[in-house]
């Protein structure tokens, strides 16, 4: 069995206190060897400055590469291909690359409607300089017009000039399973374009379902109920969280998952635990 590859997310904190607390979180977790580090980016540029100083901060602490996410709802050309060459000049040299959500209040598509027309605009724009992610749905994106048009939609993403991509979380590995072998009966070539496993480890009960609830990711009955049950008791979810997202993680890596891309809250633990109890840290 490969050890499959790993890398972690953080999202832009707003104070410089909270800058100073990610920029321990980042030391400790990249003690443990991975590939690489990306940073969320709030459609509509409501992030910007936030998201560009993190990555320029965290890119200047270590070898390891950082990759900024870049959204195209709401925007014009001109402020992405500002955001490209900003990128480049710090050598940054790979993104994940998606359309983002249109903040409330905010209307009209933009230039750039949907993520494979951003893909395409990077490579008309900075050539094949940047690796880019692109975003995938195991239980489908809730707006697609169907399963079959939202696998056709990551195909397309992928023959624009996508490297790989990343699925929003799932606990459900035949999720992940079924849309891996639909690319692959779609003649997409797996080990050209990865399809790397997004995992969000547990740690909370109210603030997970909602989330999961806004983006249609699926918590099955038996960890809602298990959820229900603990109540206030964190260390209990912690430690039932802890239990569901390692045996899923085991599970995508007996299937080969090629690698795993924690949502780490911006957090220390379970991620560091998650990483060394599977084995996986390079260090
Ligand atoms: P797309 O691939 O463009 O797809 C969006 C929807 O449009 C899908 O339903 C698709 O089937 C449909 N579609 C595509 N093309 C067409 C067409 N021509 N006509 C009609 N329908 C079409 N959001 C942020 O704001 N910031 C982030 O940093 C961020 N990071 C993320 C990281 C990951 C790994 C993931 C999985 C999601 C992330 N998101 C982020 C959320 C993401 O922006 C939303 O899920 C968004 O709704 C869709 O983005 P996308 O790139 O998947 O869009």
């Amino acid at each position: 069995m490969t050890k499959p590859q790993f890398s972690f997310e953080f999202f832009p904190t707003k104070t410089d206190e909270g800058v100073e607390k990610l920029c321990n979180t980042f030391d400790t977790l990249n003690e443990l060897a991975p590939s690489y580090f990306s940073v969320t980016y709030g459609a509509g540029g409501t992030t910007r400055k936030r998201t560009l100083g993190i990555v320029e901060t965290l890119q200047a602490r270590s070898n390891t590469p950082i990759a900024p996410h870049i959204s195209c709802i709401g925007d014009d050309k001109s402020e992405i291909a500002e955001l490209l060459d900003f990128y480049k000049s710090i050598d940054i040299n790979r993104m994940v690359a998606l359309r983002g959500d249109l903040p409330s209040g905010q209307v009209g598509m933009g230039e750039l409607p949907f993520a494979v027309d951003l893909v395409r605009f990077i490579r008309e724009h900075s050539g094949d300089h940047f690796h880019i992610e692109v975003a995938a749905y195991p239980e489908m994106h809730p707006q697609a017009k169907s399963f079959d048009a939202d696998i056709q939609n990551l195909v397309n993403k992928f023959e624009a000039g996508a490297n790989s991509a990343i699925t929003q979380f799932f606990y459900n590995a035949e999720s992940y399973l079924y849309l891996r072998d639909a690319l692959n009966k779609r003649g997409v070539d797996l080990d050209q374009h990865k399809l790397v496993a997004g995992i969000m480890p547990i740690t909370n009960s109210s603030s997970l379902i909602r989330f999961a609830d806004s983006c249609g990711a699926d918590i099955p009955r038996f960890i809602r109920k298990q959820l229900a049950d603990y109540g206030d008791d964190r260390k209990a979810i912690r430690e039932f969280g802890f239990e569901v997202v390692h045996r899923l993680c085991e599970v995508l890596i007996s299937e080969g998952v090629p690698a795993l891309h924690f949502y780490s809250m911006n957090r220390v633990e379970p991620n560091k635990r998650l990483v060394e109890s599977l084995g996986l840290s390079n260090s």
